[in-house]
């Protein structure tokens, strides 16, 4: 019997049946050859980040927190072992003078857990962190390795950038990189109906901008990160900042030191990703329902952040420039009955879930949302024949019955 799985916020715990940590790739092929040949389910994980089921199971859970670190790079692409948590990733290419993109608001996930679900920051420029991945190599369910990128396998890549570990398990991934930079990150109070009427404008003048909606006060909390080297345009900047606004937080620093940030409060969190002009009456109505219906059980606070249009197949920003409404909810409190309202709201407007947070669909609600959903579940069975990562809550999400 494998040790008790809980996950980070605490609501998803089981206990596989065996927990294994291969000390190399050879060790993770003869471990999925060994559970097709018996029947049972693998699935990979990373650092427990997600509260949707993606990781249950009864059979072997795969953890490559022995397979973590930079493995090379040229100054323009950087290859790391899957199992690399993003704070050692971050160091890792800082000290070879290089930096990723963006980045989401924690850094204690692995790469391959991140780039997963579509994990995300924030900024109109930028996709999620499964769109600077390149490459990838995983182990399929036949326990071969194969490796995907432009000039191997590329008829794979729309589909290994972001796999909910239903591919095979992605041992190693290459990222487009750059010159390390620094940005200045700031933030400061305004009340809602400021922050919506200035919203477009801090979106458009600042690199990376979100808010914290608080219901209960309605005062958001607003986030702008620049880089140091180009700084906003100072007359939008001044306009930007609320009359008499102070500055609650103003740090200079590397990217993977200045964008993710310690969390100590555990929170639930629904998160859905829109298409950006369904926004302002999405929002709306999230906040009249809130104001209505849930202000006495909504402890905390409500995020809204950008994300860039790409084109892989299970992400939610595929095909369309994308803004996020995510719920946070305290885990000391009930969180289904306000979440499932909240989701009915973000159906209603054409959103689609983070997977890797709460949300209550299947395969059945999923597929309409996604144009190359058959592509990506071709790919599926070619790398999985027999189902070998395919537990039941991977089949409630990807196979209709
Ligand atoms: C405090 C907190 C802050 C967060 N902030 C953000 C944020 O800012 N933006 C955002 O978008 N999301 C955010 N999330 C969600 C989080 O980024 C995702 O749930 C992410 O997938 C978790 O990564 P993980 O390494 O913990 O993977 P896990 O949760 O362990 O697994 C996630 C998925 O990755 C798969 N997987 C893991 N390792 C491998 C592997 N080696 N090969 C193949 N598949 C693999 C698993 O099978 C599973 O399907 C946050 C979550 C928490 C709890």
């Amino acid at each position: 019997m494998g040790r008790p799985f809980v996950n980070w916020s605490g609501s998803l715990s089981f206990t596989p049946a065996e927990h294994a940590e291969p000390a190399d790739e050879h060790e993770v092929c003869a471990l999925v050859r060994r559970a097709r040949e018996s029947g049972t389910k693998v699935r990979p994980v990373g650092s427990g980040h997600s509260s949707s089921p993606l990781v249950r199971t009864d059979g072997i859970l795969v953890s490559l927190d022995r397979l973590a670190g930079v493995l090379s790079d040229d100054g323009r692409c950087a290859t790391a072992w899957g199992g690399t948590r993003l704070r050692a990733l971050g160091e890792g290419l800082y000290d070879a003078g290089l930096a990723m993109e963006n980045l989401g608001d924690v850094d204690y996930q692995s790469i391959a857990g991140a780039t997963a679900t579509g994990t995300h920051g924030t900024g109109l420029g930028f996709g999620n962190l499964s769109t600077q991945l390149t490459g990838v190599r995983l182990v399929t369910g036949t326990g071969d390795v194969v490796d995907i990128a432009a000039d191997r396998n590329p008829e794979l890549l729309p589909a290994a950038r972001l796999s909910l570990g239903a591919l095979g398990v992605v041992t190693r991934v290459t990222l487009d990189v750059q010159p390390r930079y620094e940005l200045h990150r700031r933030s400061w109070c305004a009340q809602l109906d400021w922050t919506l009427d200035h919203l477009a404008e801090l979106q458009h003048t600042n690199r990376n901008m979100d808010f914290y909606w608080y219901p209960r006060s309605d005062q958001t909390q607003i986030r702008v990160m620049n880089r140091v080297d180009v700084p906003p345009d100072r007359r939008a900047w001044a306009k930007n900042r609320a009359p008499d606004a102070e500055l609650r937080e103003s740090q200079v620093g590397p990217t993977h030191r200045t964008i993710p940030r310690h969390r100590e409060l555990r929170f639930e969190e629904i998160e859905y990703m829109l298409p950006s002009e369904a926004f302002p009456a999405c929002f709306a109505e999230v906040r009249r329902r809130i104001r209505e219906r849930h202000r006495r059980v909504a402890g905390w606070r409500v995020l809204v952040r950008t994300i860039a249009p790409d084109d892989i197949w299970l992400s939610n920003a595929y095909g369309r420039s994308t803004v996020t409404i995510a719920c946070l909810q305290n885990t000391s409190l009930p969180y289904e009955e306000y979440f499932r309202d909240m989701e009915a709201v973000f159906r209603q407007y054409g959103g689609r879930p983070h997977w890797g947070k709460k949300h209550w669909l299947t395969a059945r609600e999923l597929r309409p949302l996604y144009p190359r959903w058959d592509d990506f579940q071709a790919a599926r069975r070619r790398l999985d024949p027999d189902g070998v990562f395919l537990t039941p809550d991977l089949a409630r999400l990807l196979e209709e019955w």
